[in-house]
């Protein structure tokens, strides 16, 4: 198999049987966080309920180890899943990403932003 940095990130900041945590190296914002099934998988859909619900444990782990860190104001979780969404690692993992008041001049739509002008529906 062709080599994967995921496969083998060191440190983790959190980790269960199945899935780890770690830092994102090009941060979105102040404790950008990636979420990583042990297992390689391409991306979600791949993933079993097993990991599924590895994953999702780690994300609460992660939540509040970043709300005592950094107190942010809110987050985004989301996942790329496959090139045209935008995915560069193929190996399947989420981004938790901490938001804090003013990061942006409107943040309304939040993840809705991954088309940039179909983000705010409200205005
Ligand atoms: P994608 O675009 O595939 O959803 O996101 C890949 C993410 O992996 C990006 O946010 C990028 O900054 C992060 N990333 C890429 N290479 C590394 C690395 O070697 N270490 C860490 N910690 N993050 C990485
Ligand atoms: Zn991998």
């Amino acid at each position: 198999m062709v080599s994967c940095i995921f496969c083998n990130m060191q440190p983790p900041i959190f980790e269960n049987d199945l899935a780890l945590a770690f830092f994102d190296k090009n941060p979105v914002s102040k404790g950008h966080v990636l979420l990583v099934p042990k297992r390689h998988a391409k991306d979600y859909f791949k993933l079993t309920s097993e990991e599924k619900l590895a994953l999702d444990d780690l994300l609460g782990l992660c939540k509040g180890y970043l709300d005592n860190l950094y107190k942010p104001d809110a987050y985004n979780i989301g996942a790329n899943c496959g090139l045209e969404a935008g995915q560069t690692v193929f190996h399947c993992h989420i981004h938790l990403i901490p938001r804090y008041a003013g990061d942006m001049a409107n943040p309304t739509g939040g993840v809705r932003g991954v088309i940039p002008e179909k983000q705010n529906y409200k205005d």
